[in-house]
């Protein structure tokens, strides 16, 4: 099954997550897929962790250096600029996804380049680059390879790591005869691979312009990094001519000496490594090794808005791992298509509504794709408080609603029910009376010892819940009764 969600991004409306979900749940082999894949994942990064003594250490040491990125965002990024500046690079900065494109296609254009290579950047996902750039007559080749089977589907990518994690080897076995005219290929992952690499390989050769995203650049150097797994970011990194990066601005670090705490936590969080397989470093140009010329990007769009939120700016500490999305037991069933954003899972759960802003339809239903058990927050290596983050983002969506709705939203049945409810929680003899009628209330509902279904509006909630009816005696009651007896 092929699916082509639009995106997040992208202006119009978006589904709701809920409208996605029925989609992805009603296809078995895509959960087998998900299922397999994130089950080995899991396994292996605990296996990692495990190994490590002061894990913890770590990842406090992660969420501070980060924070403080956070607090001092404007000053770093301006010492990187002039770092980069220093070592012969030239800094962009982009207020939004259509001037970051318009910045990388004009630099494209003046080198004449028709055809680009690019490795995996979300930041590009973001903006649409590849989708600019062909307007403009430009052609992107992705080379990371799970980035290229989706390219080559015509489909957007489902995790951050694994983007093709929904698609199984004989389905991409199909997928590289048909499109890289292969004639004879087997299913074995050296015989896709080593199909792919062919065709990559002059594309490489060919490319007088290669294009990246950063994992992280650091401010007191001006050296951007790169953290792949094939050596194909390197090839783009340093072939070509003229390398672009495009990087979100939060990606800075203050100092180099900050990347071994990243590149401790990054590897053994995302793919399981003690060790991640190729990290390439560059500083700026330098002469008779890699491009003659660098450009980097800074990307805000929609950032600094988050940064302004003194709760959901922790989204932006995210290093892109995706162990959040491999322990989350939604995720696991729905796969990344459901979010509808280029980030999807835990993480784009509480990052996208906050990029595009509160009070679209899609984004907005993001929050609530989370059963809030906490895995995500349980193995985030920089310690982001997801389930803290959605339960805000939820108190957003739900006030941006009744500001938008004015005095009838509060009629509202659910936001009556909520303000029913509060009163009779904040006094006790409410509660008890409450309960006496509940007892009395759910008599006819009740059924095998559970209630099957409420009536009227909340129905909504019993179709996709169990819901216990109100036991006989309280505890209050079950304590007095217990103590006398004693
Ligand atoms: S939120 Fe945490 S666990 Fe999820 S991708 Fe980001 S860093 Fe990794």
């Amino acid at each position: 099954m092929t699916i082509k969600p639009p995106d997040a991004f992208s202006p119009g409306r978006t589904p709701t997550f809920e409208e996605s979900a029925r989609t992805s749940l009603a296809d078995s082999q895509l959960r087998r897929n998900l299922g397999k894949a994130t089950q080995t994942i899991r396994a292996k990064r605990a296996v990692a962790v495990k190994e490590m003594p002061d894990w913890e250490e770590l990842r406090e040491a992660g969420r501070a250096l980060k924070s403080r990125v956070m607090r001092h965002l404007d000053e770093y990024l301006l010492e990187l600029e002039e770092s980069v500046q220093k070592a012969g690079g030239h800094v962009h900065w982009a207020r939004d996804a259509a001037e970051a494109n318009r910045i990388i296609a004009g630099i494209v254009r003046d080198h004449d380049a028709r055809e680009v290579v690019k490795v995996k950047s979300i930041a590009t996902d973001e903006t649409k680059l590849n989708e600019h750039l062909e307007h403009e007559g430009i052609h992107a080749f992705e080379t990371d390879l799970a980035e290229l089977i989706i390219q080559l589907a015509g489909e957007t990518s489902s995790h951050i790591l694994v983007p093709a994690i929904h698609k199984n080897r004989a389905e991409i076995r199909e997928l590289f005869m048909r499109e890289l005219g292969v004639a004879h290929l087997s299913d074995k992952p050296s015989d896709l691979t080593e199909a792919a690499r062919l065709y990559l390989r002059e594309k490489f050769l060919a490319a007088k312009v290669g294009i990246s995203g950063a994992n992280f650049a650091v401010a007191e150097t001006g050296t951007v990094c790169v953290v792949e797994s094939e050596g194909n970011g390197r090839m783009c990194t340093t072939l070509p001519g003229v390398l672009v990066t495009l990087m979100g601005i939060e990606k800075v670090v203050p100092a180099w000496r900050d990347l071994e705490v990243f590149m401790q936590l990054l590897p053994r969080s995302s793919t399981a490594e003690r060790m991640n397989p190729y990290t390439s470093y560059w500083t700026g140009t330098s002469e008779g090794d890699g491009p003659e010329e660098f450009h980097l990007v800074l990307l805000d769009n929609g950032r600094t808005d988050v940064l302004d939120d003194e709760t959901g700016r922790q989204a932006l500490n995210c290093i892109r791992c995706s162990a959040c999305l491999n322990v989350c037991p939604v995720y696991e069933r729905t796969g990344g298509h459901a979010y509808n954003s280029v980030y999807p899972g835990p993480i784009g759960a509480i990052l996208t509504p906050q990029l595009v802003g509160i009070g679209k339809p899609g984004p907005d239903s993001l929050p609530y794709a989370s059963s809030l058990c906490g895995a995500c927050y349980e193995v985030c290596p920089v310690k982001i408080n997801i389930p803290e983050i959605l339960i805000h983002l939820r108190g957003r969506v739900v006030r941006n609603r009744q500001d938008r709705g004015g005095p009838r939203a509060k009629l509202d049945p659910e936001n009556a029910a909520m303000q029913l409810l509060a009163k009779i929680f904040s006094d006790r003899r409410r509660f008890e009376g409450a309960q006496k009628l509940a007892k009395v209330g759910q008599l006819p509902l009740s059924r095998g010892g559970e209630i099957r279904r409420l009536p009227g509006k909340l129905a909504g909630w019993t179709d996709v819940r169990d819901l216990k009816p109100v036991p006989d005696e309280t505890f209050r009651e079950w304590w007095r009764n217990n103590r006398e007896i004693g």
